[in-house]
């Protein structure tokens, strides 16, 4: 019954036990040593030690359990976050050692809970800058081996010389690459993103985008098309710029990864809210088990492919996060020797 007892009720029966003894020896000493009792007085002692016992222990108990009490909230509540309790004051009739206990309990699964996502983060970011500096490592050495090969005497035979600096230059232009997705994928994790900046029609934007990789697509003998029937002006609500960003990599992986001569086709789905775009090419497509990981920073399905097209390996990871600043979806499906989609979606305006 005392289990979950609040400072009052203890109080009262530690009270009612002493008064009750003190009327139960009364009552004996009256009995043996008198031949009456003179009920009067001994009742009103006795209601007068059940009062005054009452009022001391309910002081002394208040003190105690506020000064301990006052002790845990201020280690718990180390960042002077508000707290559910009025420390200034300890509510009598409550079970506070039961509530004080369920909030540490609380703090120490909060905490539990904190040691571990610093912990995950703290091994993620371990690994990215592990990530960083090895992708970086290789085009700063083929950099150096080949300026100093020119600076040794490569730089005066006419056969050689030229080669290397064009090589030089193209390791220097990957890490640029490099260094500008970083920046890209840094600029949009500080929340620098107004995903609900512009509201622009989706098809004339993969127009432009066509546009703009026209070049790169030549060199593959791509076809950039839209599909029959899905070919719809839309307007969608987005930040224009990084949804361009978006089209820019998902097409020019298209044509990256596709096939020689291949075909590129977008398309656009009408989904009641929401408008769902498809980026298609009918290339070699990418095998179940790397589908997972595809949108990993630095996740390459064929390493020595992708550096050879001067891939940063961030592309899908940037395109990932700029649609998840939208609060919107991306997805891939893939079938060997078929082919890859890429959908994402973008809210209708
Ligand atoms: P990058 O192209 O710089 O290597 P991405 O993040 O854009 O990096 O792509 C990651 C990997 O996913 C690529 O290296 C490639 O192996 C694979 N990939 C991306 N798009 C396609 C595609 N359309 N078809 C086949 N593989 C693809």
């Amino acid at each position: 019954m005392l289990k979950n007892a609040s400072p009052r009720i203890i109080s009262f029966y530690t009270s009612a036990t002493i008064a009750g003894f003190f009327l139960l020896v009364n009552v004996l000493f009256g009995l043996i040593f008198n031949d009456e009792l003179i009920w009067l007085p001994i009742v009103l002692q006795t209601l007068i030690i059940f009062l005054v016992s009452y009022l001391v222990f309910l002081y002394a108990l208040t003190r105690y359990i506020y000064r301990k009490i006052k002790l845990i909230y201020k280690s718990i509540h180390k960042f002077k976050r508000a707290t559910k309790k009025n420390l200034n004051a300890v509510d009598l009739s409550s079970d506070i050692i039961g509530e004080v206990e369920q909030e540490v309990s609380q703090w120490a699964a909060d905490q539990a809970m904190e040691i571990e996502s610093l912990k995950t983060l703290e091994a993620y970011r371990r690994e990215f800058i592990g990530n960083v500096s090895h992708e970086l490592k290789t085009p700063i050495f083929s950099l150096q081996g080949y300026l100093h090969t020119l600076m040794e005497g490569a730089l005066y035979d006419e056969k050689i010389n030229m080669k290397y600096v064009k090589r030089a230059v193209k390791n220097a232009e990957r890490l640029q690459t490099i260094v500008e997705d970083l920046d890209a994928i840094s600029k949009i994790e500080s929340g620098q993103l107004d995903t609900e900046a512009d509201v622009f029609d989706i098809k004339m934007l993969v127009e432009e985008v066509f546009d703009e990789v026209e070049i790169q697509a030549a060199e593959n003998k791509s076809n950039l098309i839209f599909k029959e029937g899905a070919n719809t002006n839309f307007n969608v609500i987005g930040d224009r710029n990084s949804i361009r960003q978006v089209l820019v990599n998902l097409i020019i992986n298209s044509v990256k990864y596709g096939k020689y001569e291949g075909t590129t086709k977008v398309s656009f789905y009408d989904m009641d809210k929401y408008i769902l775009i498809e980026v298609a090419d009918n290339g070699d497509g990418i095998d179940q088990e790397h589908l997972p990981h595809l949108f990993d920073r630095f996740y390459r399905v064929d390493r020595s492919r992708s550096r050879h097209a001067g891939g940063s390996g961030l592309g899908l990871s940037i395109v990932k996060h700029i649609i998840e600043a939208h609060k919107q979806t991306i997805n891939v499906r893939s079938t060997k020797g078929a082919g890859s989609t890429f959908g994402f979606t973008l809210a209708k305006a």
